[in-house]
This record gives structure tokens, sequence and C-alpha cells, in this order.
């Protein structure tokens, strides 16, 4: 394969420059060590495969390991559904973590003993106001916030508690484990911040042991030290809680010191990457399912055709920042029409098919054309497509009365049939309401190889013989939202959904050389778009998903086309 047609490399960013620079300086030993953190709560989407990129390509970068860590400290949203899909996604990017699964919930005992030690140390405190009453003492953004009037509490009461509660005395919400910090600290977060709360919920792993559940600022730093994680890599939104995540590590004292380092996550218009969002529009059934094709999921992506190559260098073109930003979904298009362009063989289909019927054609005779599988790999060959004396032809290939630029097929014009003969539509026929029903034509005898085989016309069109296609659906999609920033201003994203997103047609035909072909198969319809054979699939009734079309916005908008 052509070199070019790999991955660019990664550009140097500023974790890069950070790393590099631990790497001068010996910190750490000169290891390094991420992990991929997710919530099991959703499937994955495009934003979580550029943080799969960084954290596994930062670590291969300098022969370092990354761990998927599965963050399922919240028992109530959390399902084993997710998990798999999330192993099966992370490994078909091309991502390895070898044995290393590990689970927060793997880490409840220790998170446990390390809160007792933080109470014992006058450190953190179990607080038995209620929700309303916390969020009132709790200040703004402009006031500070007051003590609780348990603050005080007794160290060996707050333990006794604390025990209590995970023994499942209390109810939801009757008591909670606090940090003990700053209430009147600018910083919002440094409040006296929720470590534990009761949650009487079963948990995909840990079952009923647990009537107390961390939250995700106390358990991702110990978490995080626990495995050795020296590149502690999240999306900005964390910034703010920085402080606490070095807050925990400093009281808490565990063996290792890891790094919190923020990055900008991916933005793309067009698009919501929300799993809440993603997950309405499955259970509100506007999709059909996490893996539709329109989803910006990584299942989805990869059944729209989309390759692990495309998105891997999707994400080295968009980088590594600091500044949030938007992404032209364009970009992303544009990526995987290049990709498909270099890997996907050729093939003709018809969407809409007009049948033509070449009168000088001998009936019941056919032959083959040489038809070229992908031009931009010489090493793909050619086949041999079938050619008889009934065709058909892409509908709107064919105008009655064109207007002037018309290259195509019209009473009287000749157009040459990819990779076969010249002919000439001599005849009209229409149904009794006008609608053309078919075409009668004559084609040249010496246009393929004979006298003619040169002879030029003004257009060339795609077709397939009609007793050889094979009948199939497409599902031709299109974005799922018509807004560049679905739910702007509060509204529900919802209501910014594509009417049009999906087109289904049935009885398209294809070239016969596509029988049996395998799900996951791309190929490009030329003068169509890309397309990819869908597991809906039987062999006697495929579907294809148009993955692209051949149009490239991205490439006119950044004036390269
Ligand atoms: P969402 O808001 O979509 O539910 P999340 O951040 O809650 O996403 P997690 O499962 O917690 O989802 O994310 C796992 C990792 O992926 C985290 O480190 C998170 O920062 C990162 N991540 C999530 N979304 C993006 C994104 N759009 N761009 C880059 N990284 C992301
Ligand atoms: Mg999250």
């Amino acid at each position: 394969m052509d070199p070019t047609a790999e991955a660019a490399p990664a550009a140097v960013d500023f974790i890069r420059e950070i790393v590099a620079d631990d790497q001068r300086t010996g910190r750490h030993g000169g290891r390094v060590h991420t992990r991929f953190p997710p919530e099991p709560n959703g499937y994955l989407h495009i934003g979580h495969a550029k943080s799969i990129c960084l954290n596994f390509g930062v670590a291969a970068e300098y022969s370092g390991l990354c761990n998927l860590r599965y963050d399922d400290t919240n028992p109530t949203k959390e399902d084993v559904e997710y998990v798999e899909s999330i192993e099966e996604d992370v490994r078909w990017l091309g991502f390895d973590w070898g044995d290393r699964t590990f689970y927060a919930s793997d880490y409840f005992e220790a998170l446990s003993q390390y809160a007792e030690q933080l109470i014992r140390d006058g450190k953190a405190y179990i607080d038995s106001l209620t929700a309303d009453e916390i969020r009132d003492y709790r200040g703004t953004l402009t006031e500070p916030g007051r003590n609780s009037p348990c603050r005080d509490r007794a160290a060996e009461e707050s333990l006794d508690l604390f025990q209590r509660m995970r023994r499942g005395e209390f109810p939801d919400g009757a008591h909670v484990l606090r940090a003990k910090i700053d209430m009147a600290s600018p910083n919002i977060n440094m409040r006296d911040p929720t470590l534990y709360r009761i949650r009487h919920a079963s948990h995909h792993r840990t079952g009923d042991a647990w009537r107390i559940y961390p939250t995700y600022d106390y358990a991702h730093p110990i978490s995080d030290a626990i495995e050795g994680i020296t590149h502690s890599l999240c999306t900005l939104e964390f910034e703010d809680h920085r402080p606490l995540y070095d807050w925990v590590i400093e009281h808490t004292r565990p063996p290792f010191r890891p790094r919190q380092i923020e990055f900008a996550r991916l933005n793309l218009n067009y698009t919501v990457m929300s799993k809440r969002k993603l997950l309405a529009l499955v259970e509100q059934k506007r999709v059909a399912g996490w893996d539709d094709p329109r989803m910006p999921t990584i299942a989805g992506l990869r059944r729209r055709g989309y390759t692990p190559e495309a998105i891997r260098d999707f994400c080295a073109r968009i980088g590594v920042a600091k500044k949030e930003n938007v992404v032209d979904v364009a970009l992303l298009e544009h990526t995987v029409r290049e990709d498909l362009n270099r890997r996907a063989r050729r093939a003709l289909a018809v969407l809409r098919p007009l049948k033509i019927v070449i009168e000088n054609y001998p009936e019941g005779r056919e032959e083959r054309v040489e038809a070229v599988n992908n031009p931009e790999d010489p090493a793909a060959g050619t086949r041999q497509l079938p050619f008889s004396r009934e065709l058909f032809i892409e509908r709107d290939d064919f105008m009655e009365q064109p207007p002037k630029k018309f290259f195509r097929l019209s009473p009287g014009v000749e157009v040459r049939l990819r990779y076969a003969y010249i002919v000439t539509c001599d005849r009209v026929v229409k149904d009794e309401s006008g609608a053309v029903t078919e075409l009668r034509c004559s084609y040249d005898p010496e246009s393929l190889s004979g006298a003619s085989a040169s002879r030029r016309v003004k257009g060339t069109i795609h077709w397939v013989s009609a007793p050889h296609a094979l009948e199939a659906e497409v599902r031709l999609y299109d974005r799922l939202f018509v807004s560049p920033d679905p739910g702007q201003d509060g509204r529900d994203p919802l209501t910014d959904l594509n009417p049009g997103s999906l087109e289904r047609l049935t009885g398209a035909r294809i070239e016969p050389s596509l029988a049996g072909a395998e799900a996951g198969t791309t190929v490009q319809f030329e003068r169509l778009g890309y397309f990819c054979l869908d597991p809906d699939s039987r062999p006697e009734a495929p579907v294809f998903n148009r993955t692209v079309t051949l149009k490239d916005t991205w490439a006119r908008i950044a004036g390269r086309g």
C-alpha cells in the first residue's frame, strides 16, 4: 500500500510536550502510564475516540502503557451491555490494553479505607443536612458558603456514622461524607465537596455489597494512584476540579502521585455527543439503536462504513489543544472520503433504475466488459462486467427535455456507458400517465474495441445489466441534525432533527460481482458515493448504507478542492 496512506503522525501538542519534559527530567523514572476511563453508561462516540487516540497514542510513543478503566461509581446508570460495547470499540479502533482492564468498583474497599483515614485525620466528616440545606450552605459564585453545623462533629462519631452508612442502616440522603476543606474557597469545588453518598442500589459488578458509593472527584485520583498512572488526561471541564484532585492525593497519601492534565474535548457541528442526549435518541426511537449509521458513536460510524484508520487519521488532524473549539463535521467526512478513495473497490450500481433496451443488440447475446477495480490502486486489478441487450441506468441520467449543459442521455443524444459502448436514445416509452417507463436505444458496435473505440462523446453514465444485476436495498443517510449547533439556547436538540436523514431505496440494482460480499465491505458506487454492506443483509437481499457522498464540501470550504 502507498506509504502516504498511513495516518499522519500526531503532531507535538502541549500534552506531548509535558510528557517529553517529564522524560528529560526523569520524573517517574521515565515511565509513561495513561488510562482511558469511560463510564459504562452508553456507547463510545467520536469524542471518546479523540481521548482514546490521545491516551493510547502518548503511551505508545514512549513505550508506556495505557489501561482501560471503567469509571463505574454510579450504580444506577451502568450496564454490562455498555462494558462489552466499549471493549469491542476500543479494540476495533486498533488499541490494546493487554490484561489491564480495571474497574473503579474494584477499589471500593480501598476507597472506603482511605475515607476512614481522612475522617480520623479530621479531614472529612459526616454531614446530616438535607441535600437542599447543603446547597443552601454552599453559597454562590459571589458569596462564600457557611460551615455546616455538623462540620465539627467528633471524628469517632463521623467514623461510626460512616460505618453504619456502609452497613445500610440509613435511607438514601440521610447523610453524606464530605471533605473538610474551605467553605469560603472561591472555587466551589473546594467548599467541602461530597466524597460519599448513600445509595440503596445494586451495582452491575458489586451487586448489593455496597450501600454507599464514592463520587467521581474522590474515586478518580485514588484509582489513578493505585494504578500508577503518571499522566491522567481529562477534558477541560475538570480544570476547576484539579485542586480537589490534588487535595485528595495529598491527604489520602497513596503510594503514588499522579498528575491531572486537561485538554479541550472534541465538539463537532451538526452533532450531539453527550451520552445523555444520544441515549434519548435511542430510547425515543429516533434512530434504530446505538449503532444506527447516523449516530456519532463508534458502533454507528463502523456500521456506516468508516474505517478505524480514517477515525485515527481524523483525530491526528484535529490535534489536541487547551482551548475549546468546534470542528467542522465536513472534515470528518473529508477524511473518510480520502481513506475510502484509497481502499474501496469500485462497482457499478443504479439506485433508481430506468430500463433501456438496445434494439440493435442481438437478443439472447451477452458479453463481458473489463472494469477497473480501483484506479488508486493498480494492484486491485480488474473484473468482468456482464453486458446485455437490457440494461438499467439511473433515472436522473435521462431527461426528455434537457437543459443546455446536460451531458447525459436524452432523445437523439449519445453517451458512453462506463467501460462499454456508446448508445443513443431513439425512443421514449411512457405509461398512460405520461411517466417514462423505458428507453429504446441503439449502440455503436465499434465503440468498445472496434474502429470507434476512442470516439469521444460528452457524457459517460453508469449502468448494470438487467438480467444479471442483484436487487438491493440502499439506505441514503444525511446528517442527523439540520442545525450546526443542535439544541442551541437550551432547546431540546430533538427539535433540530433532520427529517430527511434517512431515505430507503428498495429495488436498486448492483453489479453481480458483489454477490456474497461480507457485511462491512465498503465500495465506491461510481458517480454515487461510498457505500458499506450492512449486517442486515441477507445473501439474496443485500442492504447498502451510504457512508459518504463523493461531493467534498470541506475541500471546497478549505479552498483545497
Ligand atoms: P459524555 O458527556 O458524552 O457523557 P463523558 O465525559 O461523561 O461524556 P466518559 O465515559 O466519562 O464520558 O468519558 C471517558 C473519557 O472520554 C473521559 O476521559 C472524557 O474526558 C473523554 N471524553 C468524553 N467526551 C469527549 C470528547 N467529546 N472529546 C474528548 N474526550 C472526551
Ligand atoms: Mg463522565
